[in-house]
């Protein structure tokens, strides 16, 4: 069984605390900096970005995720979770963490669509996912090492940049945990590269 971390601060934790565990790993929350070391994997969930960012400096969060990040542990970025991956974040002068090769913009599927669904074709998952999207960032582009995995209405809404993957919507909001698993299995790669 391999721990996935996911960082318990503000948002959508306890929803992919039941996704992780329905994969059949374990899941930790991290509420303290000194949790990390304990964990294979972190996910970043949904919620609100700026929000999060206020209680990552508070709880004195950013060196040592950015380190968890450059020893290449894998970290999945989820809606917010994704802005806060980003090394671009259009409109704003300086990322939050910053490690992952791609610029995106907030809120960006426009007032009417504040939250919608849409049936994704992600490639190396399935060719039918069902998304759900919440005053959603999406990926406006993509450095070069960036594999591109979904497209919403023509925009990047999920990507993987080497061991850091992030999406535009929840794919802990529903019963479908393929797009999570597919993180597990970058986890559980990653371990066996380590080990060899
Ligand atoms: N709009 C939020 C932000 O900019 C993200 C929304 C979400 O995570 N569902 O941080």
């Amino acid at each position: 069984m391999v721990k996935i971390g996911v960082l318990g601060l503000q948002g959508a934790v306890s929803e992919h605390v039941q996704a992780i565990e329905s994969c059949g790993e374990e899941a930790i929350v991290i509420k303290k900096k000194e949790q990390l070391d304990e964990v294979d994997g972190l996910i970043l969930p949904g919620g609100e970005s700026t929000t999060m960012r206020r209680l990552l400096d508070q709880y004195d969060f950013m060196d040592k995720l950015r380190d968890f990040g450059k020893q290449e542990k894998p970290m999945f970025g989820t809606c917010a979770g994704l802005i806060l991956l980003a090394k671009n974040i259009k409109g704003y002068d300086q990322p939050h963490i910053g490690l992952m090769d791609v610029t995106v913009e907030r809120n960006s599927f426009g007032r009417q669509k504040e939250s919608f669904e849409a049936d994704l074709a992600i490639s190396g998952v399935t060719d039918h996912f069902n998304a759900v999207f919440i005053r959603a960032p999406h990926i406006l582009e993509a450095g070069e090492d960036v594999e591109v995995l979904a497209k919403c209405d023509g925009r990047i809404v999920a990507a993987r940049d080497r061991h850091i993957l992030g999406c535009s919507f929840h794919p802990e909001l529903t019963d479908d945990h393929r797009f999570t698993q597919y993180f597990i299995n970058m986890v559980k790669s990653t371990i066996k590269e380590n080990s060899k």
